[in-house]
């Protein structure tokens, strides 16, 4: 019997699935080896269970948390995919301020009474808070980006179906942009997040002549003073700095 996938998206753009999909030729070798049980983007059928669940996007509201306890419950692993997946990604920056705060930026100095918002949505201001996957139930691998990159998908998923331990990177995109040979930004008076930030995109951003805004996510071992500093002794204030560090840093800023 082939093992059985399916893909769940919550608040996301669908990006990483849409990443996933546009790799035709790599999908249709995958799946060969696979049951493809349930996938919104590509099909209507559904599943009971699952032996490797694929979840995108962020936890806002309490029926996503439901919804997803009850995908871990039938799912023998339990995937993480992509940065909203993972870390919250710039959604989870709304928990920085408190709701109500979030709502006075939307819809200005306008009271809840005198706005058109439907009962059923106001709890979504005045409760939620941004959830990475992990934070609601049990991940057992992290697909890390915006968005996930597809090679390390496919990487993942024949280790899996190979009972071998998958390799996903703990270390800084600096490692990767060093292999690439690539020019650092801070040599060029620019500033960049890699030094702190989990690898494994192949600095694809600095490669492409950009710098790193830290999608992967923050490295646990990051040294975050000496970080600080440097960003300082470019010029940056603690202001500026703060924001750079909230961009990706998610839902564990
Ligand atoms: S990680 Fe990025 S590409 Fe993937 S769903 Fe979230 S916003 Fe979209
Ligand atoms: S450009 Fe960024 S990722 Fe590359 S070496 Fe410099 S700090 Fe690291
Ligand atoms: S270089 Fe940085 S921002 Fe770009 S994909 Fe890699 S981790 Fe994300």
């Amino acid at each position: 019997m082939k093992p059985k996938i399916a893909f769940f998206d919550f608040a996301s753009c669908e990006g990483c699935q849409l990443a996933l999909l546009n790799c035709e030729d790599l999908l249709l070798d995958l799946l060969s080896q696979v049951e493809l049980v349930e996938f919104r983007e590509a099909m209507s059928e559904t599943a009971p269970r699952y032996d490797i669940a694929f979840i995108e996007g962020s936890i806002h509201r309490e029926q996503d948390a439901v919804r997803l306890r009850d995908i871990r419950a039938r799912s023998t692993l339990l995937v993480a995919m992509g940065a909203c997946a993972c870390i919250g990604n710039v959604q989870a920056r709304s928990n920085q301020v408190a709701p109500a705060e979030n709502f006075r930026r939307v819809y200005g100095e306008a009271d809840r009474n005198r706005v058109q918002i439907d009962a059923e949505y106001w709890p979504l201001w005045a409760h939620t808070r941004v959830r990475s996957v992990k934070e609601v139930v049990a991940v057992d691998y992290e697909l890390r980006g915006c968005p996930m990159v597809a090679d390390e998908f496919l990487m993942l998923v024949k280790a899996l179906l190979n009972a071998t331990t998958p390799y996903l990177p703990v270390q800084a995109v600096c490692v990767e942009c060093k292999m690439n040979e690539n020019e650092c930004v801070f040599d060029q008076g620019e500033t960049c997040m890699g030094q702190i930030t989990y690898g494994g995109c192949k600095a694809l951003c600095v490669t492409r002549g950009y710098r790193c805004d830290g999608c992967r996510g923050l490295l646990p071992h990051a040294n975050l003073n000496a970080h600080r500093r440097l960003l300082r002794e470019k010029g940056l204030s603690d202001t500026d700095i703060e924001h750079r560090y909230r961009l990706f840093r998610g839902t564990r800023a």
